[in-house]
């Protein structure tokens, strides 16, 4: 028996745990892992995610918004740290501390608002503090002795992380990480010397981690938890991570039938069937998260064979070729993501034919499909 919905995908919470534990063991037991949920666990389901980390012994989970952080404290996650790596506006500041969220600050000036905040709620609030190394997006691109001065007005707020953000971590055809991490390295030893030693020092997410550039006793991994790592650019040393995607998305056949020769397929008539064939079509489109830039050129699994999409993917239905077998019917159930038999079709796959990135895919896997935990 399948699952009673057109457009579902299976999570292998299994999977994703022991996604976990190959992380921590390629960082060593001397470095913290940061389990990186935000965006609904990349569209794996954060608050299911997050329980089986904790399960798993996670101390720290990382979030991007303070809405993301009350949502998993609201559901239940109360002993791991949470870590608001966006930051935080005005008006999310209570929520910040009413939900013992840990923020990530940006800028000096919003040290101090945090340490006010503090002051207002007696009582100390542990924060990170980004550091701008060259990425050129969040973190404060302030010097190390306007930290340090900053630092010293503080009587709440405590600094309890120092981080920063490549922003090519798997590229070896620039040296751009190596610069960051010059550059933050430099910021540290100037801390460090003023005698502010922070607990936490973190620089890494997947792409580092994974081709090895792990730097001070803390990373934060997003994808490598969902089975992924970006393919590296240039001379790239060997990729340490063995993890495996977690997700497979299916469709269900809504109707299998035969076009003659010439006949059209889809808005706009993009497709016109070279030679008899047989098409299905699935009740899953653009709106959960099948990329309309698949069009004509995106594939997905059936019946153990990869198909191509014909014509314009709809909003709730899109066509697929089904000329290769009569196995098929309607209620029966193609695989848009994940593997049949030996055929496999995973996000990077998919990202490539669709001009994006596989992070994009995972992410784009709308609210209407629903998740089902395996
Ligand atoms: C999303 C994010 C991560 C996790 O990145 P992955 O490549 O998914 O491991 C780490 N750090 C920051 C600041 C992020 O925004």
């Amino acid at each position: 028996m399948t699952p009673p919905f057109r457009s579902y995908v299976l999570v292998s919470l299994s999977q994703i745990a022991s996604n976990y534990r190959n992380v921590c063991s390629v960082v060593g037991p001397s470095i913290e892992v940061a389990a990186v949920v935000k965006a609904d666990a990349y569209g794996h389901g954060a608050l299911e995610v997050a329980r089986v980390l904790a399960a798993e012994g996670a101390r720290w989970l990382a979030v991007s918004s303070v809405d993301e952080g009350a949502h998993l404290r609201c559901g239940g996650i109360r002993d791991a740290r949470i870590l608001v790596m966006g930051g935080f506006l005005d008006y999310e500041r209570d929520a910040l501390l009413e939900y013992d969220l840990t923020p990530t600050v940006h800028s000096l000036a919003q040290m101090s608002d945090l340490d006010r905040a503090a002051q207002a709620w007696g009582k100390p609030v542990p924060f990170h503090l980004k550091i701008d190394s060259g990425m050129g997006r969040l973190g404060t691109r302030a010097g190390a002795s306007e930290i340090i001065t900053a630092l010293a007005d503080l009587r709440l707020a405590e600094l309890e992380g120092l981080m920063t953000h490549f922003a090519s971590a798997a590229d070896y055809t620039t040296k751009q990480t190596d610069d960051q991490l010059v550059y933050f390295r430099a910021i540290c030893g100037q801390l460090e010397q003023a005698g502010i030693h922070p607990l936490r020092v973190h620089t890494s997410s997947t792409n580092a981690i994974g081709y090895g550039r792990i730097d001070g006793n803390m990373v934060r991994a997003g994808h490598a938890l969902y089975g992924y790592v970006s393919p590296a650019r240039g001379d790239a040393p060997r990729q340490l991570l063995h993890v495996r995607p977690a997700l497979t998305w299916k469709a269900k056949l809504l109707t299998v039938k035969d076009l003659p020769e010439g006949a059209l397929v889809g808005y706009g008539g993009t497709f016109r069937a070279p030679r008899p064939m047989r098409i299905g079509v699935l009740g899953a489109g653009y709106a959960d998260g099948i990329f309309h830039r698949l069009s004509n050129r995106g594939r997905v699994i059936a019946h153990g064979k990869l198909c191509p999409i014909l014509g314009t993917i709809s909003m709730d239905l899109t066509t697929i070729d089904l000329s290769h077998t009569s196995d098929l019917g309607p209620g029966d159930e193609v695989t848009l993501l994940g593997r049949e038999g030996d055929t496999h079709l995973d996000a990077q796959q998919i990202a490539r034919v669709a001009g994006t990135i596989s992070y994009n895919i995972l992410c784009s896997i709308s609210a209407r499909v629903r998740r089902v935990y395996v």
